[in-house]
């Protein structure tokens, strides 16, 4: 049932890893998770390959994390890699969030941030909260013209998504914008704000990305990994590591507020309500 949410293949030197829940607009539950991580691995081991895509099947890239299609598994194991964290099935709380959020979330976003091998983000339609973070930990961001981005998580009360990259990923007073707001910037905003690198015609997505992946493909192997490396490590030295995990703790703040306050740690908030919210397209 699982084997299909994500589909690899490659073309020549490139890898394509292609999220497939489209009738759920790729929302992401945690077997999408592993399997995306699975077919990162196979890109990485592969020698052949030298650059991977990043694609969503359908009219969306991703609306985000699973918090409510019939697929959703968070109350399921399954083999953590990102950490020796324990866990969170069995535990309560705050504890169980905790060790779920940072594997799953942010341990996994490191760790695809840091596949040694270029990575493209190749965007169309909804590109949503947790889907931010998916386009986010890629190295370049292509964008069709239908594109467009939102994190409204602070109408659950909460400072924004798990990976906090907004800061970095646009201009600082560019993410209290979109966090204050919550509103969808649509592809050319998101240009004028650095976030993506091109943006190109919807029927020129496919063709744009994958040629501009090829083009890097033909450089050397390790050259691309050292250059990945040296401007990973600078955006690090600019605070990403240590402002994610700053803001991951008031993100559990938040989490752990709304768990006491509220029905749950969504301030009673859902798929459906979010929908309701900033309208179905
Ligand atoms: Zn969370």
């Amino acid at each position: 049932m699982t084997e299909d949410v994500v589909r690899y293949r490659r073309q020549g030197r490139v890898a394509i890893v292609t999220m497939n829940r489209p009738e759920f607009r790729n929302a992401q539950n945690s077997a999408m998770t592993y399997a995306l991580d699975a077919a990162f691995r196979r890109a990485a081991d592969d020698d052949e390959v030298r650059a991977v895509v990043l694609a969503g099947a359908g009219p969306h890239f991703s609306a985000g994390h699973d918090i409510g299609t019939p697929g959703r598994d968070i109350d399921q194991s399954f083999p953590r890699v990102a950490s020796l964290w324990w866990d969170h099935v069995g535990k309560e709380g705050a504890d169980s969030r905790f060790a779920r959020e940072s594997e799953v979330y942010v341990g996994m976003c490191r760790r695809w941030r840091e596949l040694p091998k270029p990575t493209i983000a190749m965007v169309q339609g909804a590109c949503v909260a947790g889907g931010l973070m998916l386009a986010w930990v890629c190295d370049l961001i292509v964008a069709s013209e239908d594109a467009f981005f939102a994190d409204p998580v602070l109408d659950m009360g909460i400072p924004g998504v798990e990976y906090f990259a907004h800061p970095w990923a646009m201009g600082t007073r560019q993410a209290k914008e979109f966090l204050f707001l919550g509103e969808r910037i649509g592809a050319a905003r998101a240009l004028e704000w650095g976030m993506v690198n091109r943006v190109v015609a919807r029927e020129e997505l496919e063709t744009e990305t994958l040629g501009m992946a090829e083009r890097i493909a033909a450089k050397p192997r390790l050259g691309l990994a050292l250059t990945k490396k040296a401007i990973n490590q600078a955006e690090d030295l600019m605070g990403l590591r240590s402002g994610i995990d700053a803001a991951f703790g008031l993100h559990h703040v938040a989490h752990a507020h709304n768990a006491e306050t509220s029905t749950d740690s969504l301030a009673g908030q859902t798929a459906r309500s979010m929908r309701d919210r900033y309208g179905e397209r």
